[in-house]
């Protein structure tokens, strides 16, 4: 507490980041980067963009970027918004449209980024509890609310929604913004991009962060109606009209053209997330349906919380989350073949002694 505080600043409950530790090297499988390299392109037009230009203001429009992502997802330029990480376009969504004097509603267990965002805001958040499974109800988010926000594949639980259900849940809800965070979909998920067309209360936020193995590079986009995409462009505009530098621009749009190489490496994500899996499951670990780049895993015998003190001593990081209902769960990003045999190797010793 500092004197120095505003109320609002005084009041804030910040965001922990996942570590990113210093002390020594780890098998790091905390925060769900990709294991991957960002395509060798991708270096090329950053190392190519690194020059006197720099001295120059970034386009504000991102339009080069913008026109990208539209075309990869057959979208009018006007329907696509890109942003300095996808965290970023979700602080300003939750300024664009979720009304302070009513509830905004999402999972009880979620990406704990939009309670610090609700706080941020002055909004009152309702969760909304998954079943006993950790399946999202669509059905049960049927309190009068002022938006709703859901991830899909939600997370730390993996578990995907068929887009039926958004479907559902989007004409239930048409006078309020739905928005889905899909910063896992492309490990097994179909993109409800395709529903925007049928829908102007939908907004779909993605990141190249996980799948574009970019999470140093700070690039997310936003897809919705066009009036979405203007409201996002008002709250940016009065903010910081540049939050994409030139260097991430250059990055971007040279990570969405090069599609091989990110079918490549999503396909090997997945293939290691299907044999991990199985192994788990061997080991008497219960294991959520995922269709992300991370498991989420319980073990019926040993607690959560001491498996993760030993794979910490034995240079495995996951994630551990101490709240009500996944204290005894480990969120455990997939690394590479090599990194995730170890990672069973180091379990099956913990789970032997
Ligand atoms: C990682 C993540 C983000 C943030 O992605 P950035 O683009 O790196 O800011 C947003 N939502 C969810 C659910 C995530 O897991």
């Amino acid at each position: 507490m500092s004197k120095f505080w505003s109320p609002l600043t005084a009041s804030l409950v910040p965001y922990v980041p996942g570590e990113q530790p210093k002390d020594k090297t780890y098998i790091k499988l905390n925060t769900n980067e990709n294991p991957y390299p960002p395509s060798p392109k991708v270096i090329e037009a950053i190392q190519h963009a690194a020059n006197a230009d720099l001295r120059l203001y970034p386009d504000p429009t991102c339009e080069d970027l913008v026109n990208a992502a539209a075309s990869y997802y057959g979208l009018p330029a006007g329907q696509v918004f890109a942003g300095n990480g996808s965290d970023e376009i979700l602080a300003f969504a939750f300024a664009a449209f979720f009304d302070p004097a009513k509830k905004l509603l999402f999972p009880d267990i979620t990406y704990s980024f939009y309670k610090v965002y609700a706080k941020l805001y002055g909004l009152t958040a309702e969760l909304v509890p998954l079943d006993e499974q950790f399946h999202i109800r669509t059905q049960d988010f049927r309190a009068d609310n002022g938006g709703i926000i859901i991830p899909n594949p939600n997370a730390p639980t993996a578990e995907l929604l068929p887009l039926e259900q958004i479907r559902k849940l989007l004409e239930a809800h048409s006078e309020q913004v739905v928005i889905i965070d899909e910063a896992y979909i492309d490990f097994g998920g179909q993109s409800a991009v395709e529903l925007i067309s049928d829908y102007s209360n939908l907004l779909v936020v993605q990141t190249l962060s996980k799948s574009r193995s970019l999470a140093g590079l700070r690039v997310g986009f936003a897809f919705g109606s066009e009036e979405l995409i203007e409201g996002l462009n008002r709250i940016k505009n009065s903010f910081n009209s540049y939050t994409m530098d030139r260097l991430a621009l250059a990055g971007a749009v040279a990570a969405l053209e090069d599609d091989a190489y990110f079918k490549e490496t999503t396909a090997s994500v997945i293939a290691t997330r299907e044999r991990v899996t199985a192994q788990l499951l061997a080991m008497n670990f219960k294991v959520t349906d995922s269709k992300a780049n991370f498991v989420f895993i319980s073990h019926r015998t040993l607690e959560a919380k001491v498996i993760f003190q030993q794979l910490r001593d034995k240079g495995v990081l996951v994630r551990y989350f101490n709240q009500p209902r996944i204290d005894e769960y480990l969120r455990v990003s997939i690394g590479t073949d090599e990194e995730m045999d170890a990672f069973i190797q180091a379990l099956e010793q913990i789970v032997g002694e």
